[in-house]
């Protein structure tokens, strides 16, 4: 998977194209992700001991990786980021739009 948590995303299919977020959690596993605000579901929370909210409320529901772009902190495109190696052999995302280097390097 190419999108990392804290992402900001573009999502390019299903009932939420067109809208953007960040990344909040990834299922590795499963190639899915939940971004903040996308995919809004109305879950119905019975009042038990325990359960902090109760009723109905808004949870994100997870969207596929595939339908997400991740968008580049440098050009502000959406891109599918392609793998780089710096001088110092560490591992970072670059854009392929602009050819910058979008993660700082750790
Ligand atoms: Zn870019």
């Amino acid at each position: 998977m190419r999108i990392r948590t804290g992402d900001n995303v573009l999502v390019i299919a299903g009932k939420e194209k067109g809208k953007t977020g960040r990344v909040e959690r990834r299922f590795l596993d499963e190639d899915r992700v939940i971004v903040e605000g996308v995919n809004l579901v109305t879950r119905h929370m019975k009042a038990r001991p325990g359960v902090s909210q109760s009723g109905r409320i808004q949870k994100e529901a997870s969207i596929h990786a595939s339908n997400v772009l991740l968008i580049c902190n440098k050009c502000n495109e959406p891109t599918k980021p392609k793998t780089a190696f710096l001088d110092t052999g560490s591992r970072v995302r670059s854009c392929t739009k602009c050819q910058e280097v979008i993660d700082d390097a750790r």
